[in-house]
């Protein structure tokens, strides 16, 4: 008889973004008169910038002749792509990172989820609290994690590093030594970053212990200040326990395109066996590549008008971060994130609980943000909000909220 991966049991049920939509559906049912505004959901609402048009029109247009019509992409990622990556985002930057090291997919969420299998079940994972949900759940999936304790919100075998207002949400060094230890920064959810001397502790501390950093960089492109490292390779020694998740989605709008890749340099060696080779074979055997269209448009990314662009798309969303993050501060919220993220991390006022500062906006102000307990335990009694809107629909939003 076929049997179930019953792990996947002990995720509890619903996700965060699920019941969000349904306590809009149920408020909208009840007043259909609502001009709900959502800034909940991080996705991007800007369209894809003209240049990356017109390079995704031309890779239609190659599809249609038989001279220069592709087939299966290489499983890693076609060399154009490859070699723009490695010059633009590593070199540009001091990192000395080869494009064999880079492994192009169709985002950074797969990648995230799926990197996990090439490690032991036995490996204990640290994540920071709040997090991005996905590093968890896809360790639930895998039974790396534990009995879920509802009372906690914890899985009993996860170690949750606290990420709070008096660390600067950038967690300390854990108490217990993890084998794998998931970073994000910029941090979704509370739009904090590392600064160097911070991030090199933790490689440090990684290259001490045998441990890998998975770092997620999907939102280097925000990064505004000069002291904050864009790759955890600009961190001394980090070729030796780190690995890296890149994303154009919030880069440049490619969150309907898929386009994301994986950094594992070639020094990177657990038991003797190189990470490289197991992710190469998991990318030959499970992966069909990326499609040729998206990645010419990711090539596109990197022109100088691709470049001007995207810059000048980021700049829209970061001046909105700014009117909500200064707006609210003035009205006596405490705020922080939205100077290198996209995300504006608050505290919710007279220690109402994120669910019900939720409802709150919803019913006050028709304002749709997301709960931060949605993103663990940690995040209790905070409550994030997006940059990704219109402009004229954060001024409303914000103006909404203040006036409640
Ligand atoms: N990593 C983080 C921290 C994210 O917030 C997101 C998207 O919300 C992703 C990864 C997913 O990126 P992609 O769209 O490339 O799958």
């Amino acid at each position: 008889m076929a049997r179930i991966n019953s792990d996947y049991l002990k995720l509890p049920g619903s996700y965060l973004f699920s019941e969000i939509g349904r306590r809009v559906r149920t408020y909208q049912a009840e007043h259909p008169e609502a001009d709900v505004i959502r800034l909940g959901i991080g996705d991007v609402t800007q369209p894809i910038a003209p240049a990356i048009i017109d390079s995704l029109h031309a890779a239609v247009e190659e599809m249609g002749h038989p001279e220069s019509f592709k087939g299966y992409a290489p499983d890693l990622g076609y060399e154009f792509l490859r070699q723009k990556i490695a010059v633009y985002d590593y070199k540009a930057r001091g990192c000395e990172i080869s494009a064999e090291e880079i492994f192009v997919s169709d985002g950074a969420k797969c990648d995230c989820a799926n990197i996990q299998e090439i490690f032991s079940t036995e490996n204990r994972i640290a994540v920071c609290d709040p997090v991005y949900p996905v590093y968890v759940d896809s360790n639930v999936m895998a039974g790396r994690t534990g009995e879920y304790d509802p009372a906690a919100g914890c899985y009993k075998d996860v170690i949750y590093m606290p990420c709070t207002a008096e660390n600067g949400f950038a967690p300390d060094l854990p108490e217990q030594t993890p084998d794998l230890i998931y970073l994000c920064f910029p941090n979704n959810p509370t739009g904090a970053v590392m600064k160097k001397e911070q991030l090199q502790k933790w490689v440090d501390y990684a290259n001490r212990n045998g441990s890998v950093i998975l770092y997620d960089a999907a939102y280097e492109a925000y990064i505004a200040e000069e002291d904050v490292p864009h790759s955890i390779y600009e961190c001394e020694g980090a070729k030796t326990c780190a690995i890296e998740f890149r994303s154009f989605s919030k880069t440049a709008g490619f969150t309907g395109l898929r386009l994301g890749f994986t950094v594992i340099p070639k020094e990177l060696i657990l038991e003797g066996v190189s990470l490289w080779s197991l992710w190469a074979r998991r990318h030959g055997t499970k992966y069909n590549g990326a499609p040729y269209i998206i990645q010419r448009a990711g090539e596109a990314v990197y022109s100088q008008a691709g470049q001007a662009q995207i810059r000048a798309q980021i700049s829209y969303y970061m001046e909105n971060a700014k009117y909500i993050r200064e707006n609210l501060h003035s009205a006596g919220y405490t705020v922080s994130g939205g100077v290198n993220a996209p995300y504006i991390w608050l505290k919710t006022p007279e220690n109402m609980t994120s669910w019900e500062f939720f409802d709150h906006l919803l019913a006050g102000a028709n304002v749709v943000g997301t709960p931060g307990s949605g993103f663990g335990p940690g995040g209790e009694h905070y409550f994030r909000l997006t940059a990704f809107g219109s402009r004229e629909n954060t001024v409303e939003a914000v103006n909404r909220i203040i006036r409640i």
